[in-house]
């Protein structure tokens, strides 16, 4: 039985992660100081023997005492805000969160000779020039905008992952996430599959942000659970740096139909103005996970949208009730 640490386990993929992790039969400690996260996320595990729970600051370097007389196998780093309504709200700590919080939990996997995984993002293409992104692209990040804060402590956290790879010969993974979605994501998250589901099955307006021409590529979250483990698992994947996606591309309005469609809700497609700096394309090269991870996604958009639709759902007909 390996000893995992997550930081972020309230969080949507932090909370997969813990139970995929206790499921597999390891005990796991989740740290998260419940700034974006909910602790329901975590209440199929709360009482489960093999779990620990802190809520706890990755930033502050006592968070790492936790972990004085225990051995510690494995680090997930997934704390940080992911939607840009949340790390906009909160621009200094994302900023901390992914440097300093990821310096704290690079020291622990030094000091406990533990394999570490960062997860970074396909935000480190910022608006990309290069279509669709291989790993091997730099980015086209604008360092003065409303998104810096994410996309650019994301590049230095990366930086960070480098330098303990090389130096102090950590056993470090970056993960370069591409828009992932399920239920678990909270009704005002504020990203697009969240919005769009929680309008549709309200009869609300559907709100496209720009002409919705701009495009995504969406993953599942259990595609997405059993890519991060995958990359943890393999050694020849230390001091990588791998795109976990999925390469089926859609724009925003279709997506925006789609989900009107599966939903068969009355809700109109309404047009508002395109957020500043918003990426005009984004679509994973996922190459090096197939060939080194051996992964990829399974469950298409159709698919992972209907089971999204269906848990939202319920947790609407529970919260009425
Ligand atoms: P989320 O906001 O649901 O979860 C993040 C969690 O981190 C929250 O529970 C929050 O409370 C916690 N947290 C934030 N700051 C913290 C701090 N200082 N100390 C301890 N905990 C802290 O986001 P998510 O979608 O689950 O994303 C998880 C990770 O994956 C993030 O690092 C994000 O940047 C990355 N990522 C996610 C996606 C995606 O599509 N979901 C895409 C790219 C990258
Ligand atoms: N978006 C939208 N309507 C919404 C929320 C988002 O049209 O209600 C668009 C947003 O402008 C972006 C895309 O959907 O082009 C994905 O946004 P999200 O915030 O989910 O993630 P991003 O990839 O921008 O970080």
């Amino acid at each position: 039985m390996k000893h995992i640490v997550v930081t972020g386990a309230a969080g949507f993929l932090g909370s997969h992660l813990v139970q995929s992790l206790i499921g597999q039969g390891h005990r796991v400690t989740g740290i998260d100081n419940l700034s974006t996260g909910v602790i329901r996320n975590l209440a199929g595990v709360m009482e489960n023997p093999h779990f620990v729970f802190h809520e706890a600051d990755v930033t502050r370097p006592d968070t790492m005492d936790i972990f004085v007389d225990q051995q510690v196998h494995e680090v997930y780093h997934l704390a940080s805000p992911a939607s840009p309504k949340f790390y906009q709200a909160d621009a200094i700590g994302t900023i901390w969160v992914n440097t300093r919080g990821t310096y704290h939990m690079l020291e622990l996997a030094r000091v406990k000779g533990a394999k570490f995984l960062y997860s970074s993002t396909s935000e480190a293409y910022g608006d990309p020039e290069i279509h669709p992104q291989p790993e091997s692209y730099r980015g086209n990040v604008n360092t003065w905008g409303p998104r810096a804060c994410y996309d650019e402590a994301k590049r230095l956290g990366e930086v960070f992952c480098y330098e303990y790879y090389t130096k102090q010969r950590v056993s470090v993974k970056v993960a370069r996430i591409f828009n992932t979605y399920s239920s678990g994501l909270r009704n005002d998250d504020g990203r697009v599959i969240s919005n769009f589901v929680t309008q549709a099955l309200a009869g609300q307006d559907i709100t496209v942000y720009g002409d919705g021409s701009q495009t995504r590529s969406f993953c599942y979250v259990d595609d997405n659970i059993r890519g991060l483990q995958a990359f943890m698992a393999e050694d020849r994947a230390d001091g990588e740096i791998i795109n976990i996606g999925n390469p089926t591309e859609y724009t925003i309005l279709e997506v925006a139909h789609l989900v009107k469609q599966l939903t068969q809700s009355d809700s109109k497609v309404v047009f508002l103005p395109l957020p500043e700096d918003d990426p005009k394309v984004r679509r994973p090269v996922i190459d090096k996970a197939r060939e080194i991870l051996n992964w990829e996604p399974e469950i298409g958009l159709e698919e992972g949208l209907k089971r999204t639709i269906e848990h939202y759902r319920l947790m609407l007909q529970v919260q009425e009730t």
